[in-house]
């Protein structure tokens, strides 16, 4: 109930905002109230708004959500699942295990030239360290694959790296949130809280003449 999903104008699902900036965004005009928890009111001497649960802008937001990239992001980018073997390593209370999973560099820095390397399915040379050359791993994944390509490791990856599309850093934000509240499950996208995301990979994400 502290957190309220935060549509666009064309009611997509943007991002999920804290419930006192959503109120305040009410109050500024600046969003609709899209839905509230019935029977709750956020009260102050002189007014009772309806609690908000979503909210929708009233212009439309061409501002995309961005991810700044950190070995987190690409974590949560890849459902903090191993990239290699498809483990999703948990904690007891059923959070993903950060510990058991490390960044890998798909291309290896050992193979890059002045902390450049060329991504064959890309056709385009990045830095080493980017979102479409990092993939998470975990420990045991890492340590095999070594200094090594996919390809040359015979490692097929299972997941796409990429910079995080819109439905990314939705189901990014999502993962954050403790839970779905009922009241938001109508404005999601069907699939985008069920926990594996199964991106389609390209053919030549195999690494040919990598
Ligand atoms: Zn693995």
């Amino acid at each position: 109930m502290h957190q309220v999903l935060q549509l666009n104008a064309d009611y997509q699902p943007l991002k999920v905002i804290r419930w006192q900036r959503a109120v305040e965004l009410v109050l500024g005009e600046r969003v609709v109230l899209v839905a509230a928890w019935p029977n709750r009111f956020v009260r102050s001497a002189s007014l009772a708004l309806p609690w908000p649960a979503v909210v929708a802008l009233r212009r439309y937001s061409a501002l995309r959500g961005r991810v700044r990239f950190s070995s987190r992001s690409v974590q949560a980018r890849d459902n903090f699942t191993c990239g290699y073997c498809g483990l999703r390593p948990l904690l007891a209370n059923g959070m993903p295990d950060r510990q058991q999973l490390t960044m890998d560099h798909v291309i290896p820095r050992a193979q890059a030239r002045e902390g450049k390397v060329h991504l064959p399915w890309l056709r385009t040379w990045v830095n080493v360290t980017c979102w479409e050359n990092t993939v998470t791993a975990c420990r045991a994944c890492n340590a095999r694959k070594a200094d090594r390509t996919p390809l040359q490791a015979r490692m097929p990856l299972r997941i796409f790296p990429r910079v995080p599309t819109q439905h990314d850093v939705l189901r990014m934000t999502l993962a954050r949130a403790a839970e779905i509240p009922e009241p938001w499950q109508p404005w999601l996208p069907a699939g985008v809280v069920i926990p594996h995301d199964a991106t389609a990979l390209p053919d030549d994400l195999s690494f040919r003449g990598a």
